[in-house]
């Protein structure tokens, strides 16, 4: 039989009205036979996520002050969805050792697993479905990594076609048999590792938002919504900044060759947008991009040296100085005799300084300049490399928004033009490319 996994995000399990959705979302639809939540998000925007409040609590443990204001807002939060369903449920003792674990000091990534663990339950017996605990089936390895060994572990747990099961999202066990945690937002990666342990015809992530959008929703109004777009291309979205899915959540099911639907569960009548291995050919042919995301955030330092191609070995030295203070670099423009390394604010941790000492003393370069407030725009599609005229097109708009472009970038993929501009023109660069690929929807009479 042909299984569809269903993840659903935080608000989409934020209260007992969302559950209703849920239930109704996965009787629509008889081939969704598995179900991965994540712990119930804000109800509001003023009010906490559980998980947050989880972490709180576990720190406010961990110090010995009492616990009694989180927990009790965790407690009515889970009782609360429990009584308005009408689920007899084993909660109250649950949470009751759950709080004497808290106040012996469990675990901190034990104390946050919690939240999945306490929403999955309810999901399972408010469904009639089973319960599905991954500790007991996801082994993550130190790097956080999943051993291959989960997807055996979960096929054969997951193996009777003909029930339901739920199963929590955002953790699983290490070799040490702690509970782990992916990092935040990581019940995306829960539910691809059950689609690809499960062989599911599709992975359907459920959100509060009808799909990936063309750009940020908070620079440009009303944005499009994807409709569809590659592993490839949603990679370098999500990388530079546009969060709807996990970035990890990709490699499971891309491995297997399992499309993702990204739908809304407050709106369940919207195709959202569907990440495939392969475009179609009207992904391919209708726009000539797939989306445009970009970060505010980045530093430039330029290194010049006269001759410098010729000098064997500059580059990696240079690259090599950023390795010796752990920081990652995002992209490395160069040209005859200048080389650039551009890396995120929160990767170079305030260590600027140090770096151009060590630039300075172990390269000797001829000028040695740094350019920060950077911001990096990313305009991902891979019609790209069929098109001409695609990076006209955005110069074109840049120039005529007034936008000073510091510095562009294209990898040899051609999937993706990087352009760099300064952090106080970014919104309005975003705007001018978007304007220059998504035409203006004509109004409706
Ligand atoms: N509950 C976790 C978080 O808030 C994981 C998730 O929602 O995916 O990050």
């Amino acid at each position: 039989m042909e299984r569809i996994v269903a993840k659903f995000g935080g608000s989409s399990v934020a209260d007992a009205a969302q559950f209703r959705k849920v239930a109704a979302i996965m009787q629509a639809d008889p081939r969704r036979r598995i179900l991965v939540v994540s712990a119930p998000g804000k109800r509001r925007p003023d009010e906490a996520k559980i998980t947050d409040l989880l972490y709180l609590c576990h720190d406010m443990a961990a110090m010995a002050t009492g616990i009694d204001e989180p927990f009790g807002l965790i407690t009515e939060r889970f009782t609360g969805i429990a009584a308005e369903l009408g689920i007899d449920s084993a909660l109250p003792g649950l949470l009751q050792t759950f709080r004497r674990e808290l106040e012996a000091g469990c675990s901190r990534e034990f104390a946050v697993s919690r939240g999945e663990f306490f929403c999955a339950r309810l999901m399972a017996e408010f469904l009639g479905a089973e319960f599905v605990d991954p500790a007991n089936h996801i082994l993550l390895r130190g790097n956080g990594l999943v051993d291959p060994v989960s997807y055996e572990r979960l096929r054969s747990r997951l193996a009777d076609e003909s029930r339901m099961y739920v199963m929590a999202g955002f953790y699983g066990r290490n070799r040490q048999g702690e509970i782990t945690t992916f990092s935040r937002g990581g019940s995306d990666i829960s539910g691809a590792i059950a689609a690809r342990a499960a062989g599911a015809i599709l992975y359907e992530n459920w959100t509060d938002t009808s799909g990936l959008l063309i750009a940020d929703p908070r620079i440009v109004d009303n944005p499009r919504a994807i409709e569809e777009i590659s592993f490839r291309e949603v990679r370098e979205m999500a990388y530079m900044g546009a969060s709807v899915f996990h970035d990890e959540a990709i490699l499971p099911v891309r491995e297997a060759g399992i499309p993702v639907a990204i739908r809304n569960t407050n709106r369940p009548e919207d195709p959202g947008t569907r990440i495939v291995p392969k475009l179609g050919a009207k992904a391919l042919t209708s726009t000539e991009i797939a989306g445009i995301s970009g970060l505010n955030n980045a530093t430039m330092i330029t290194v010049e040296k006269s001759l410098m191609n010729k000098e064997i070995g500059f580059g990696h030295r240079l690259l090599g100085i950023f390795l010796q203070h752990n920081i990652s670099f995002e992209h490395c423009p160069s040209s005859i005799d200048s080389m650039s390394v551009i890396v995120l604010d929160n990767k170079l941790r305030g260590l600027d300084q140090t770096v151009l000492d060590d630039i300075q003393r172990q390269l000797e370069p001829d000028h040695l300049n740094i350019e920060k407030d950077l911001a990096l725009i990313a305009v991902v599609g891979e019609g790209m490399v069929r098109t001409v005229g695609i990076a006209a097109k955005i110069f074109t708009a840049l120039a005529a928004a007034h936008i000073n472009v510091r510095v562009i970038n294209q990898g040899a993929s051609e999937i993706n033009i990087i352009v760099g501009v300064a952090a106080g023109d970014y919104e309005e660069a975003v705007r001018a490319i978007y304007r220059a690929f998504v035409p203006e929807e004509s109004p409706t009479a």
